[in-house]
């Protein structure tokens, strides 16, 4: 979805606020039974949590896909260490799960923890855009509407995977705009979490223009109107989820065949 756009308008890349501190070279564990070095391991690690990362956004990898560390070891051509380090902060980051004795797959959210994304999203987003309304400038708010309309015409002339992208840098701008560092953290794990469930329950062929939406949030924003925004925000994202679920009440169509058993 948003990873290359988001870094051009230098929004936080997982990978990099995620980083840990390195080990200290005389605790480090057995690594040093490998070739890697520690910066060519900290170079793989970030592009591995990357590529992961933006393939589930992005729902090239579906929910439920199995990640082998066999195979990771091999793509990235490095230690069974290193692969374990970046799915165990996939998993801390809730795009993967670690079942024992059976590996890594990207996570499959019931109808429950979907509930609960939703819900988050919501109580977020109406925080976000109430200090954004408050706290942008004139100059950003026009910034802000003209990346709206590179967005839109995207949408409508790319593909999936484009789609996917830009779905949501609106969203990920106006966290910017809010000034809330922390805010902007838990969208942004809030709006991977929601791009699965999306992958999960909507139709693969019906990608939402969300465009008149966003702008009639913006048109609230330059007029000062913090409530009026949160309400159109509010109203939003109610007609996402009730896209999604709509496509929820049909099980038989949804999880087999997403999962390739259907
Ligand atoms: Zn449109
Ligand atoms: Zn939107």
């Amino acid at each position: 979805m948003m990873k290359p756009a988001a870094t051009a308008h230098g929004l936080t890349k997982p990978a990099a606020t995620l980083k840990k501190p390195k080990p200290i070279k005389a605790t480090a564990p057995a690594a040093a039974s490998t070739p890697v070095t520690d910066d060519q391991a900290d170079d793989v690690e970030v592009r591995m949590y990357r590529a992961i990362y933006d393939s589930v956004v992005n729902q090239r990898l579906k929910p439920g896909a199995k990640l082998p560390e066999a195979s990771l070891c091999e793509l990235f051509g490095t230690s069974r260490f290193v692969v374990r380090k970046v799915l165990e902060r996939l998993a801390h980051d809730h795009v993967v799960e670690l079942q024992p004795n059976r590996g890594a797959r990207v996570v499959l959210p019931s109808p429950e923890e979907a509930q609960h994304v939703l819900e988050a999203r919501r109580g977020l987003e109406a925080a976000i855009v109430t200090l954004a309304t408050q706290r942008a400038t004139k100059r950003e708010l026009a910034d802000f509407r003209r990346e709206l309309g590179k967005d839109h015409s995207a949408i409508h002339s790319g593909d999936q995977v484009t789609w996917a992208r830009v779905a949501t840098s609106f969203h990920h701008r106006l966290a910017q705009l809010a000034r809330s560092p922390i805010l902007e953290q838990y969208l942004s794990e809030t709006l991977s979490r929601f791009s699965l469930i999306v992958a999960l329950y909507e139709l693969p062929d019906n990608p939402t223009c969300e465009h008149e939406e966003h702008e009639r949030i913006v048109d609230c924003m330059e007029r000062g109107d913090a409530a009026g925004a949160a309400h159109e925000m509010e109203l939003h994202l109610r007609d996402l989820e009730s896209g999604l679920l709509n496509k929820r009440d049909q099980p038989d169509t949804s999880l087999a065949s997403l999962l390739g058993l259907g």
